[in-house]
């Protein structure tokens, strides 16, 4: 009688089981994308993380590395229809499309024919949804999700297809593309169409319903190691949580694009302190992300990059038998004599770092050639690094830009590319039906996949 009843226990709780894990079964969808975050960005930083014993991070592990743990991974090429290397337009267009497309264009396929994104079939399913972008919404990312124009430099008519097709949370940096020139009223239409402006943190914490068109800076928001400098600014976890809470009233669920903007621009720059300080930033948001999925039990959270710029790494080098002798004397150890392997306090450099490197050398770079004495770019880049930096061994301290290059060098820092690189994406799934995300595969792969796990394919 027992073994009966086990038996049909077993079978119950696998019908069971299998009605509730069928096809279909995401009601809500948040996806990140971490523009410009190669597989390396990632290691990079859970590397760091792990390993560096930061301050920050007592516990040690990073949610992006607790998320992997126990999410679905798959690996993914981003090349268009007729190009190895992509940009930020043709990915995000790709991925919001499932179609081919070319560098540059946004929300239309190779031939320069408009295609229905992702967002815009959320809305005919009755789907609330939101686009995020801690650059500016009018930017190549998020605007792939939102707008359709040939080249991603039109950002005005990008600004008023947004506000045409309404969508019910837009937050980011890009005001100005709102509020000048031939978009002079495009905010009054906007509050027309039924919008909250919010312009600041607290106007945005205001808005308790309906929806936001939340710009916080004329063009790009700041450098995540530089956002104290500006409380104002909601954070990009913040601007997620709100989202989340608007969003999540919709009966039918929602679907939500974040992007994490600016580990692009820290790859471009080769400035790793950002980019550390860029990713620790979209960490602290995966930690909320994680929470609420669990909590809510319905949401996908699906994280993934568009491309990856840089591909930056630490290198070991050769520091020369002098340097080595040096080194050796005052008791590191360097591998056949003269190998210098990189260490883990150029992490906690990262940590205490201040300021863009980027922001640092375009500022200097305005200022007259006789105040770049040794000591005073010695004082401004120490103030920047957090630590006392010692230039004494820099050479040509004249070319600002050597000398930023020549600080890479003398950590191990290495960069391929100031551009972006044809490097395969990871992607990280999580919650229900995560494993459709598996394999390897390409990007106009996701929006198939997306209609699927969402119960909008045919099949
Ligand atoms: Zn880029």
């Amino acid at each position: 009688m027992n073994k009966i009843r086990r038996a049909a226990l077993a079978v119950f709780a696998w019908v069971f089981l299998s009605a509730t894990l069928c096809a279909g079964d995401v009601k809500n969808v948040i996806w990140v994308i971490g523009d410009g975050m190669g597989p390396e960005a990632m290691g990079f930083f859970m590397q760091g993380v792990r390993y560096a014993g930061l301050e920050e991070f007592p516990g040690k592990v990073s949610n992006l590395e607790k998320l992997m743990n126990r999410a679905q991974w798959g690996l993914f090429f981003n090349n268009t229809y007729d190009t190895v290397v992509t940009d930020s337009a043709a990915s995000a267009t790709q991925m919001a499309t499932g179609q081919l497309s070319r560098p540059e264009m946004v929300g239309v396929d190779h031939n320069g024919q408009e295609v229905e994104n992702l967002l815009e079939l959320a809305r005919k399913q009755g789907k609330a949804v939101g686009v995020i972008s801690d650059t500016y919404v009018t930017d190549a990312t998020p605007a792939g999700f939102t707008a359709h124009v040939q080249n991603r430099n039109e950002k005005m008519a990008i600004a008023r297809q947004i506000v045409d097709f309404a969508p019910d949370v837009v937050l980011g940096g890009g005001l100005k593309y709102f509020s000048t020139g031939e978009n002079k009223k495009l905010l009054r239409q906007a509050k027309k169409k039924g919008y909250r402006v919010a312009l600041n943190k607290k106007e945005l914490a205001g808005v308790k319903s309906g929806k936001v068109l939340g710009l916080f800076a004329d063009t790009s928001l700041p450098m995540s190691l530089e956002m104290n400098l500006y409380p104002q600014i909601p954070s990009l976890t913040e601007q997620t949580q709100k989202a989340v809470e608007l969003l999540s009233k919709n009966e039918k669920g929602f679907v939500l694009i974040v992007e994490a903007g600016k580990i692009d621009w820290a790859g471009h720059a080769h400035d790793a302190g950002a980019w550390f300080h860029e990713m620790k930033a979209l960490d602290e948001l995966l930690g909320y992300l994680t929470a609420y999925a669990d909590k809510n039990g319905e949401t996908l959270v699906y994280l993934n990059a568009d491309h990856d710029t840089g591909l930056g790494a630490f290198a070991y080098r050769h520091v020369g038998k002098e340097k080595a002798a040096a080194k050796t004397a005052q008791g590191e150890v360097l591998y056949g004599g003269d190998a210098d392997y990189a260490s883990f306090e150029t992490f906690r450099q990262f940590a205490k770092q201040k300021r863009s490197l980027y922001n640092l050398e375009m500022e200097l770079k305005k200022m007259p050639a006789a105040k770049l004495t040794p000591e005073y770019l010695q004082q401004r880049l120490s103030e920047a690094m957090g630590y006392e930096v010692d230039i004494s061994q820099f050479e040509n301290l004249s070319d600002v830009s050597g000398l930023f290059a020549q600080l890479n060098e003398s950590r191990g820092l290495v960069w391929a590319t100031i551009n972006h690189s044809s490097l395969p994406i990871l992607s990280v799934a999580y919650g229900p039906e995560a494993d459709e995300f598996t394999g390897v595969y390409h990007n106009t792969d996701i929006l198939p996949r997306m209609k699927n796990v969402l119960g909008w394919s045919d099949k």
